[in-house]
């Protein structure tokens, strides 16, 4: 049995940046992804802050650099979908689908995926007309009508990017006001393709295969629109940026949580000695690529003396 000093689960910025650091500490670390490296950040267009990205560098190219430099320090790597820890020993075990892994220490880099936008129709229609990934799928909207669900950073900033493809892009958000850092939204409301419906909520999706209407409410006065593809098109994009949603269901009951997302003190200690979070999934004022790298370094160091002891 192979016992890691550290386990680090999820390969996004938090994850990655805990391999390096763990790695340049010559701890014998395995890094365990169950999808592609880089999590949310892969889907962001043009990364603007974080230190040293220039020139329109986007989320998929970071990531490849931080995975190289992972790669550099001798870090292993397994491909896993973690079904259930147990986090009761000095030796934590993890479980995955494909195997069982031993360490003495775990990094928790589980991070967030995209909130659904909740209506009817939506999960049939993913792929079909709706999408999260902007530029994922942008392409396919090449001079249609596109639809963003949301009014924060993600939603406006994606609407912006979005507006480079589709005829007009419309961003539906449930309040008056945008949540989107101010400089983000300037953007938006000085480009002539971008045009907003506000205190609007989507209500359901159609289409018989294909997304091909969409009826939408107004909040304030209960008034239903249904919003048709333009004939030639045959269909439109619907974007939905409501937010994320931890991905922290198997430690429910094991780590101490507050809505999902996991408690830490500022070294990224949980409630349990030897297990560490990071990045997004954690409780915490800023979830930026910049933050998780900061917290996934922290908890390397952590782990470092952990071990020591
Ligand atoms: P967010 O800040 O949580 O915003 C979610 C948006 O979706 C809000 O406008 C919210 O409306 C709306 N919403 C939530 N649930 C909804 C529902 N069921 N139906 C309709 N609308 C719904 O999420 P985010 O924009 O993805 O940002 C997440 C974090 O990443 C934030 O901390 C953000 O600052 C950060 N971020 C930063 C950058 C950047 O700095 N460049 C870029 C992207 C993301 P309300 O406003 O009414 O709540």
């Amino acid at each position: 049995m192979q016992v890691y000093d550290v386990i680090i689960l999820g390969a996004g910025p938090a994850g990655l940046s805990a391999g390096l650091y763990a790695g340049r500490s010559r701890l014998n670390t395995l890094l365990i992804e169950k999808q592609k490296d880089g999590g949310q950040i892969v889907i962001t267009s043009e990364i603007e802050n974080y230190p040293g990205c220039l020139d329109e560098e986007s989320g998929a190219s970071l990531v490849a650099r931080m995975t190289k430099q992972v790669e550099k320090f001798g870090v292993e790597r397994a491909q896993d979908t973690i079904t259930s820890v147990d986090f009761s020993g000095d030796v934590k075990v993890v479980k995955g689908l494909h195997g069982e892994y031993y360490a003495k220490a775990i990094i928790v880099a589980t991070g967030a995926f995209p909130r659904p936008i909740g209506c009817p129709g939506e999960k049939e229609l993913i792929g079909k007309g709706v999408s999260y990934c902007a530029t994922c799928d942008a392409n396919f909207f090449e001079d249609m009508d596109i639809y963003v669900v949301g009014g924060g950073d993600t939603a406006v900033e994606e609407g912006i990017y979005l507006a480079k493809f589709g005829r007009k892009v419309t961003i539906i958000h449930r309040r008056d006001e945008l949540r989107a850092a101010k400089s983000i939204q300037e953007k938006a409301f000085a480009n002539p393709k971008i045009k907003f419906m506000w205190d609007t909520v989507v209500e359901e999706l159609k289409g018989n295969g294909l997304l091909e209407s969409m009826v939408v409410k107004n909040v304030k006065t209960g008034e239903l629109t249904e919003v048709l593809a333009n004939e030639e098109d045959g269909t439109f994009g619907v974007f939905g940026f409501t937010g994320f949603l931890p991905q922290s269901a198997i430690f429910e009951g094991v780590l101490a949580m507050e809505n999902g997302y996991i408690k830490t003190d500022e070294e990224m200690r949980t409630n349990i000695p030897g297990v560490f979070a990071v990045g997004d999934i954690r409780i915490k004022t800023l979830r930026q690529v910049v933050t998780a790298a900061a917290d996934g370094a922290i908890a390397a160091m952590t782990v470092e003396k952990y071990l020591e002891h």
